[in-house]
């Protein structure tokens, strides 16, 4: 039954209800006289408190403020969560843990899009390493302490002297979005104690992503690939 998800839905009097991703393999199981199931663990109780803080954040910035205003936006959130990403409509007491981290990640996003730093910042620990590089290159934050203010890109691979910014090829190199003063801090003590201070590593982005953050234009990431494929055609031909 592994690949098979079952979550725990109501109780009502002495009867439990159960949602099953994959009924017919669940009732191949019963037919075969399996009876013993592992349930989806339920959300724990500081997903909880993430989903309440990050709520909160976007509240106070959107004019919900009070208690019964934020229960609208609650609702309005995770219906749109759910239209979203295709997932049944679900309560915070008894959801899922996995539903419940795919919703957080939903409203991290929703909040660095607005313009906003979750104030929880333990947040972000429930976000993938490269993911939290890419939010913060595509919603413009510092990657270590999440300000807006005087930000840069950092080419985490040495970008030659002589070798002209405007004219390098961003695809090929990792990438992070950092403040001036981490920015600095990063060539102060090398790439090395950088990662070792703080756990990430720049991100290698395609031509649909640095042409989304407005690094390189369409036309320049097309010109670079026909400059590459006349250099491969060269060398083809040279060693033939
Ligand atoms: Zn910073």
């Amino acid at each position: 039954m592994k690949s098979n998800k079952i979550e725990f839905v109501k109780l009502a009097g002495d009867l439990a209800t159960f949602r099953v991703s994959d009924v017919a393999a669940l009732s191949k199981e019963l037919r075969r006289g399996i009876r013993t199931f592992e349930l989806e663990p339920s959300i724990s109780k500081q997903q909880r408190k993430y989903v309440y803080a990050l709520i909160g954040d976007l509240g106070d910035a959107t004019g919900y403020e009070t208690s019964y205003e934020k229960a609208i936006l609650k609702k309005g959130l995770k219906q749109n969560f759910c239209e979203d990403t295709e997932t049944p409509y679900f309560s915070l007491s008894d959801v899922s843990k996995e539903v419940a981290s795919q919703f957080i990640e939903y409203l991290i996003e929703m909040c660095l899009r607005e313009g906003i730093a979750p104030t929880n910042k333990l947040v972000w620990q429930t976000v993938d390493v490269d993911r939290q590089v890419w939010w913060c290159l595509k919603y413009r934050y510092c990657t270590v302490c999440h300000s807006k203010q005087n930000l840069q890109i950092n080419h985490e691979d040495t970008v030659g002297i002589g070798n002209d910014r405007r004219h390098i090829d961003h695809r090929g190199h990792r990438l992070e979005c950092l403040c001036v003063q981490h920015h600095a801090e990063f060539h102060k003590i090398g790439a090395v104690q950088f990662y070792e201070k703080y756990h990430f590593h720049g991100i290698l982005l395609d031509t649909e992503q640095v042409v989304e953050i407005g690094l390189m234009s369409q036309k320049q990431c097309n010109q670079f690939d026909e400059f590459y494929k006349q250099e491969a055609l060269g060398n083809e031909s040279n060693s033939n």
